[in-house]
């Protein structure tokens, strides 16, 4: 089970010492992960302060060459050095803002592994797909086009982009339906299989009935993971959820 915390392009280094701090009153249980992706600039500060916490950090993104003249991209490689253990790829905010292609993702997904980082492959409909009952079809070409011909470590994460940042959610059928789906496709298409974590408005007082959902793998947090309150929230959900116990307890 994996908790993923996508801080995008928010907090700096004050409130990033508020939120370690926060991070450290807190016990965590080394059965589940968890991996915050702060700001690429901040990665190696965030770990020189949680660095003494079973918490991994991420990039949200990287790029599919190692090195060369590629002004402002980021280097799977140097982002494995400075410690990165996963990365996002594809996030509907890039596929939309920067134009990322499925093709693209694939390449930076190739790259990402050959580097040892874990990519987290995002894939999500518009509402147009979900209403228009189109949405198994075109997860499964998003699927089908960005995931790279062999791997042995990577994550799916799907994020209807409806429900990104608007307090939407699908209901627990359809989150079933698409997560079942999307292990459907990797099994059949890549004759793999794959954890499949949800995203898209998760929150406190949601996050149980999601990761009821036996299909679900883990959780992707956008907004709610900027309070460390309540991402500490969601962290205790999901221990009650799977019945973890700390040693004190
Ligand atoms: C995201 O963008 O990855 C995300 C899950 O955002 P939010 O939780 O704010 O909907």
């Amino acid at each position: 089970m994996l908790i993923a915390a996508n801080w995008k392009m928010n907090l700096g280094k004050f409130e990033i010492d508020q939120f370690s701090n926060f991070l450290q009153s807190n016990e965590f249980h080394d059965k589940l992960d968890v991996c915050i992706f702060p700001p690429s600039v901040y990665i190696n500060y965030l770990n020189t302060r949680i660095e003494c916490l079973p918490i991994s950090i991420g990039a949200q993104n990287c790029y599919h060459e190692f090195s060369g003249a590629f002004t402002g991209e980021v280097s799977p490689t140097s982002l494995k050095d400075i410690g990165c253990k996963y990365v996002l790829v594809g996030h509907s905010e890039r596929r939309i803002n920067n134009n990322e292609s499925n093709l693209y993702v694939q390449k930076c997904t190739s790259a990402a592994i050959k580097s040892d980082l874990i990519p987290i492959i995002c894939v999500g409909e518009t509402l147009k797909d979900r209403e228009s009952g189109t949405a198994l079809d075109f997860i499964e070409k998003q699927l089908i086009e960005s995931v790279p011909s062999s791997f042995e470590n990577i994550f799916v994460a799907y994020e209807p982009i409806w429900s990104i940042g608007t307090g939407k959610i699908p209901s627990s059928s359809e989150i079933k339906e698409m997560h079942k789906h999307i292990k459907q496709v990797i099994s059949s298409k890549f004759n793999n299989s794959i954890k499949v974590i949800y995203g898209g408005s998760v929150n406190p007082s949601n996050v149980s009935d999601i990761l009821n959902v036996n299909e679900v793998d883990g959780v992707l947090i956008g907004g709610a993971s900027l309070n460390p309150k309540d991402f500490l929230a969601i962290y205790h959900s999901t221990v009650k959820h799977l019945n973890l116990y700390f040693s004190n307890n």
